[in-house]
C-alpha cells in the first residue's frame, strides 16, 4: 500500500514517500490529494515532477537556493554531503518533516501483524530503490548519513540514554542502520555530536591485594 502524494504549487514535498508515508503535517496538506491505490507507486516518480520553479527553495541559512532534483528512483549519483546539511535546513524539508525525526511517520509493510524481527537488507539494489516502501533514509536521496550532517544524526539518538534508536524503532533498514552506527561513531570521534560519558563509582580495595 502507497500513498500518492499529488502536489502542485510552492512547496514540492521532495521525497514522494516521506510524505505519503502517513499524513504529514504540511502547510500544504489541504491542498493535497493523496490517493490509497495499489500499484502507483513508482508512477508518482514521474507525475511528481513539476516545474523547476517548484524544485528552486531557498535556504535560509546559506542564502542561496537549493536546487533538488526531480524524484526519482535513481541513486547512482549520490548527494554530496554539504547538499544534505543545507536541505535539513531548508523550507523543503520542513514542509515535508515538521518538526519530527525523519523516520516518525514511516510505517514498516509486512504480511501479518507481527513484523519480522529485522528490516529489509537493503532498498536499493543495482543502483535504484528497489522496493516500493523504501526506509526513512534511503526514501529521500538528501539525507545523507554522515559525521558531519549533526542534525540528521541527532534525529537517531534516544532522548533517554542517548543511545543510537534501534532498527526497529526506526525502520532502517540493514545497510543503512550500520551506516548510521558508522557514522554516529565517527561524529563522537571527531566531536562533531556531543554525548555524555556515564560516571561510575568504583571502589578501588576491592581490587587492591589485601
Ligand atoms: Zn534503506
Amino acid at each position: 500500500m502507497q500513498c500518492v502524494l499529488l502536489t502542485a504549487g510552492r512547496a514540492l514535498l521532495r521525497p514522494a514517500w516521506p510524505a505519503a508515508a502517513a499524513g504529514l503535517r504540511t502547510s500544504t496538506a489541504a491542498g493535497l490529494r493523496t490517493s490509497t491505490a495499489v500499484g502507483v507507486r513508482t508512477s508518482t516518480a514521474a507525475g511528481l515532477r513539476t516545474s523547476a520553479a517548484g524544485l528552486r527553495t531557498s535556504s535560509e541559512t546559506s542564502g542561496q537556493s537549493l536546487q533538488l532534483r526531480p524524484i526519482s528512483k535513481d541513486r547512482r549519483n549520490p548527494v554530496p554531503v554539504e547538499t544534505s546539511i543545507a536541505y535539513l535546513q531548508s523550507e523543503a524539508y520542513r514542509a515535508t518533516y515538521g518538526d519530527q525525526p525523519v523516520w516518525r511517520s514511516y510505517r514498516r509493510n509486512h504480511k501479518g501483524h507481527i513484523p519480522p524481527r529485522k528490516t529489509r537488507r537493503t532498498c536499493v539494489r543495482g543502483g535504484e530503490v528497489s522496493t516500493g516502501n523504501p526506509c526513512p533514509v534511503c526514501r529521500d536521496e538528501y539525507l545523507v548519513l554522515d559525521y558531519r550532517n549533526t542534525a540528521l544524526l541527532k534525529q537517531f539518538v534516544s532522548d533517554f540514554n542517548g543511545a543510537v534508536l534501534d532498527f526497529s524503532r526506526t525502520g532502517l533498514c540493514q545497510v543503512k542502520h550500520r551506516e548510521l552506527l558508522a557514522a554516529m561513531h565517527k561524529a563522537k570521534e571527531y566531536g562533531t555530536i556531543s554525548f555524555d560519558v556515564p560516571f561510575r563509582v568504583y571502589d578501588y580495595d576491592e581490587y587492591r591485594p589485601k
